[in-house]
């Protein structure tokens, strides 16, 4: 017997595969990454399982009506909120997310599942007439979008263990598609007890399996299997790149990582602007692609902007994940927490000016903001998945949008100002996927476009409108009219 605690939520998972429950002969543990309890214990599945997992899904044909579709996912959207205590428990037990912050998230899968469910209602077919040109005729084309033939691979990060889950999800059951997940090995509770909530709903188990295991041995058979039509995934640029060079002849979706810029001009309301500042940098402890990342600021404005980020920052409240008083909880883990801390020790070494936090406890890592930082360094350079804000000054809007390009990623960015020019060139002239002007970069519905370009991803959006669209083949059928 292991002296490790379990977790009031413990939970022993097996994987999903044609309806059973598959317990392996080997597991792999889930831990609580604020107090180390054992959340869970998961079964690690093998190449064979997965393939087992791709032929049942592939044999099988979904026959669901769109009346079907929508209330199966309506019938889960209810029982997701009648349960909001106990799902947000899991996802804070197994990430360390703080309660407020876990809250929030079940709140958005039920909107995912709530406007998958009207998504599924609506036809988005489309009629030509072809009598429009001088050689055209007496014709009509109508198109409908078509569920893939072969099988969707799905991949998601641990950053929002079940609103990432419920992006891939939910729209492949809106559009009648079979489709393997493997979440997160970090944070997989949630993805089972997601998975568990719809089939209760009623979705046929052939329509959405899980397994996990340690992506080294799996991953390449889901992204290579000959069954797989596409592939599906959000998570860090390297393994993006990993499984488009991979993928070959497949229809893939990359949603990456950020690098997201909140840019203050000078006649900003700077109360707003700060406010806008911590909010977009330390909720979800700083863990969503699109979190501030780094804040622009016209140097009129510089000083007063830093001084109220500071202050709003030291009243952040982090601790103990569970106490709801808390408006943060941990990183993901101890390691990610140390990396921060490396990674702003460095700047700091390198001349960067460290105006508050950077202390860190187990896997608890306080939120911090660093002035005087330079674009090489690899605190504005790169991709920092936590609570960390470098704070940078420009001369002019030209300097703001130079900075704001300057780096690989191109995911969202917030705009902080009431000139309508200024905004309208911010809007043109950022080559991003999303600007918001007075909210944060990570500002969205669920049902909205919303992804990168560049390195944070290659122009095909997520939002359930828009999976539907990646997820679907479109035919058109033509007939004299
Ligand atoms: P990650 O890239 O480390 O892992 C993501 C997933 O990939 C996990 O399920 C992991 O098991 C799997 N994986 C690992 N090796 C693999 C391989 N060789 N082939 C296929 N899959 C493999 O990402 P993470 O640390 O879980 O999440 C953080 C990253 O995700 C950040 O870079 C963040 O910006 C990005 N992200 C992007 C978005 C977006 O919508 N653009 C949203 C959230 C997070």
């Amino acid at each position: 017997m292991s002296d490790v605690l379990e977790s009031p939520c413990f939970r022993e998972e097996a994987l999903r595969i044609g309806g059973e429950q598959v317990h392996t002969g080997r597991r792999f543990d889930v831990l609580n990454p604020y107090n180390g309890e054992r959340v869970g214990s998961v079964a690690m599945a093998s190449v064979e399982d997965v393939r087992r997992a791709m032929d049942i899904a592939q044999a099988y044909q979904p026959r669901l009506t769109r009346y079907e579709r929508s209330a199966i996912l309506n019938r889960a959207a209810a029982l997701l909120r009648e349960r909001t205590e106990a799902g947000s428990d899991l996802i804070t037990a197994e990430s360390g997310l703080s309660k407020k912050d876990s809250v929030y998230e079940i709140g958005r899968v039920a909107d995912v599942l709530n406007f998958g469910a009207n998504e599924a209602l609506r036809d988005d077919g489309q009629v030509f007439s072809c009598d429009l040109t001088p050689h055209g005729k007496r014709r009509k084309v109508i198109t409908t979008r078509e569920p893939l033939l072969g099988v969707i691979t799905a991949i998601t990060p641990f950053n929002h263990p079940m609103n990432q889950v419920a992006h891939k999800v939910v729209p492949s059951v809106a559009t009648n598609n079979r489709m393997v997940l493997k979440p997160s090995e970090k944070v997989p509770l949630s993805a089972y007890w997601f998975a568990d909530l719809l089939y209760e709903a009623g979705l046929p188990p052939e329509m959405l399996q899980v397994v996990s295991g340690d992506p080294r041995e799996i991953a390449d058979e889901l992204i290579t299997n000959p069954h797989v039509d596409l592939i599906t995934f959000t998570g860090g640029v390297a393994i993006g790149k990993y499984i488009a060079a991979k993928a070959g002849y497949k229809r893939l979706v990359l949603e990456l990582g950020g690098n997201d810029p909140l840019i203050v001009m000078d006649d900003a309301d700077l109360d707003k602007a700060s406010d806008l500042a911590v909010q977009g940098s330390y909720k979800n402890s700083g863990q969503r692609c699109t979190a501030v990342k780094r804040m622009l600021v016209h140097q009129k404005v510089l000083a007063d902007f830093t001084e109220r980020v500071v202050a709003k920052t030291r009243a952040w409240t982090y601790g103990d994940p569970m106490d709801r008083r808390n408006e943060m909880g941990t990183v993901i883990d101890e390691a990610a927490a140390a990396h921060f801390q490396r990674v702003v020790d460095d700047a700091v070494v390198q001349g960067a000016r460290l105006l508050v936090g950077n202390r860190r406890d187990g896997a608890l890592y306080s939120p911090t903001v660093l002035d005087r930082v330079r674009p090489e360094m690899t605190v504005v350079r790169e991709e920092t998945f936590g609570p960390v804000s470098p704070i940078i000054g420009f001369k002019d809007i030209d300097e703001a949008i130079r900075l704001s390009n300057g780096t690989a990623f191109g995911l969202s960015s917030g705009i902080c100002t009431n000139r309508f020019d200024d905004a309208a060139r911010f809007a043109r002239e950022l080559k991003v996927g999303s600007v918001n002007l007075w909210e944060v970069p990570g500002y969205r519905i669920e049902l909205t476009p919303f992804g990168g370009i560049k390195d944070s991803g290659l122009g095909y959006k997520e939002g359930v409108q828009e999976a539907i669209k990646s997820f679907t083949n479109c035919k058109t059928f033509s007939m004299p009219w």
